[in-house]
């Protein structure tokens, strides 16, 4: 069994890498977000160890773009009295969470009842509606083999809402969970940046795939005859 730890600090990263292999397990460890999000995304583990505050992206914005590839069952780690990052955790895709500091034999059954719950692994990560293919490993959108060049926030609209086809997000949820903006009513960041997507994504093409859902957000999907 493969874990890949991702925490910046290195006496918990050391001591979270011997407890694991003490008790039997591979382990890997990444020190800043954006090298364990590399990591997670291209590695073969069975289960994450990532923790909330990390330099460059943190805990939530791995976990947020591995949800759109990967599976992986992620146990987060957070400091105490953050009631809200447990919600945000679990509603990102969290499959469960310690707060720190903890006693490594919390921490060991926790890990051991998410692997036994087990999950599929190794499922094609590409997201596909219509002809518009996402490919978040390599972080590459295409329609009917069209590469199409994106902005990091748009890569990442793009996929929230390919992953949701179908679902009509409001705007609140999507600055949320691509901004991490919560709620301000008199912001239009979602809109702008529905426009430059749409640009991109829909104007050259017969087919649209983003349809706007009047007064509640937007929606992703193709509709036949349209
Ligand atoms: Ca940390």
């Amino acid at each position: 069994m493969k874990i890949l730890v991702i925490e910046d600090e290195p006496k918990a990263a050391e001591y979270l890498r011997q407890g694991l292999s003490e008790s039997g397990y591979t382990v890997e460890v990444a020190h800043n977000g954006i090298d364990g999000l590399h990591a997670a995304a291209n590695g073969d583990h069975d289960l994450l160890v990532l923790d909330v505050m990390l330099p460059g992206i943190d805990g939530f914005a791995v976990l947020s773009a591995l949800r759109t590839s990967r599976q992986t069952p992620v146990l987060m780690l957070t400091a105490r009295g953050k009631t809200d990052d447990k919600l945000r955790g679990f509603e990102l895709g969290a499959d469960d969470y310690l707060v720190k500091p903890f006693q490594f034999p919390e921490l060991l059954a926790r890990v051991r009842a998410l692997l036994k719950r087990g999950q599929p692994a190794g499922a094609d990560p590409t997201l596909r509606v219509g002809d518009l293919e996402i490919d978040p490993v390599r972080h590459r959108a295409t329609r009917g083999g069209q590469r199409i060049q994106l902005t990091a926030k748009e890569f990442a609209l793009l996929s929230l809402l390919a992953q949701r086809s179908g679902e009509v997000l409001s705007r609140t949820q999507i600055a949320s969970l691509v901004w991490d903006i919560h709620f301000d009513s008199d912001s239009n960041v979602v809109e702008v940046a529905v426009r430059r997507l749409r640009a991109k994504v829909d104007d050259p093409f017969a087919d649209k795939l983003i349809h706007t859902v009047r007064g509640v957000g937007y929606v992703l999907d193709q509709r036949p005859g349209a």
